[in-house]
């Protein structure tokens, strides 16, 4: 399995980051996680893919840096003749999204199945090449972190935007893989409670408790993230847009 992140930023962060969003390749299938504003242009411009490689599109959740992106693949899609299947939580509103942007014409391009989001790990989608699973994160709308387990034995889990929470522990026991938002540094917990995200410390603390081999900080703010007291039980590796992370060689 491999991971291309096209953009590690959060909503307010410097521009060149772009917003977080990850392009999974397992087996023969493509699957993009969130796809907040940017994400065509990271797509097709820096990363060299395009809207026909995406077979699955997974949202985390409604703002913006996770989902503006969404109506842009929509023109594209719909252009091609082809449709995207997207899965999110039931309280992402596409129709309202697309008809405030002035094209609900395009809303036909998405095939969204709507996910209640549970605290108890829900298997959402089983393919040939992987599965995927889904737990309620801690955020200040519905979010939903994900899970997906390759045909080949190898696993991500991803955090999306949440406080530090117990449900991601139970979602990325046994993966090879986590990658958790880092968006505030040591010393900012309460800010970024309030906002309903983790510091880079408490990144950390989950995937330890996850008992992950390796940690993904992502959804960086202003500052440059500082990891400090990592520890020898887990490894970080840093996202960089368009830079693959390979499952094989995180063994
Ligand atoms: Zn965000
Ligand atoms: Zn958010």
């Amino acid at each position: 399995m491999r991971v291309i992140p096209l953009g590690v930023g959060g909503w307010v962060s410097n521009p060149l980051l772009g917003n977080v969003s990850l392009i999974v390749e397992v087996g023969n299938s493509r699957i993009l996680i969130d796809a907040g504003e940017g994400t065509y242009r990271a797509l097709r411009g820096g990363c060299s893919f395009d809207v026909n490689d995406l077979d699955l599109i997974l949202i985390t959740h409604r703002h913006g840096d996770h989902v503006m992106g969404l109506p842009t693949l929509a023109l594209f899609a719909r252009s091609r003749g082809i449709t995207l299947k997207v899965y999110g939580p039931r309280d992402v509103d596409l129709e309202k999204l697309f008809d405030a942007l002035g094209i609900p014409q395009y809303l036909p391009a998405i095939d969204f199945h709507p996910i209640d989001p549970s605290p108890e790990p829900l298997t959402v989608l089983i393919s040939h090449d992987y599965r995927v699973t889904a737990i309620l994160a801690d955020h200040t709308v519905q979010t939903l972190a994900y899970r997906i387990d390759g045909s080949d034995g190898s696993c991500i889990t991803y955090s999306s935007d949440t406080r530090p929470t117990r449900n991601i522990v139970n979602l990325a026991k046994g993966c090879t893989l986590l990658i958790h938002e880092a968006s505030g540094n040591p010393g900012t917990e309460e800010v970024s409670h309030l906002h309903g995200h983790s510091t880079t410390s408490e990144a950390v603390q989950i995937a330890k408790e996850a008992g992950v081999k390796y940690l993904v900080p992502i959804h960086y703010y202003v500052e440059s993230p500082i990891l400090s007291n990592v520890g020898n039980e887990v490894s970080i590796v840093i996202p960089l847009p368009c830079t693959p992370i390979d499952t094989q060689r995180l063994k």
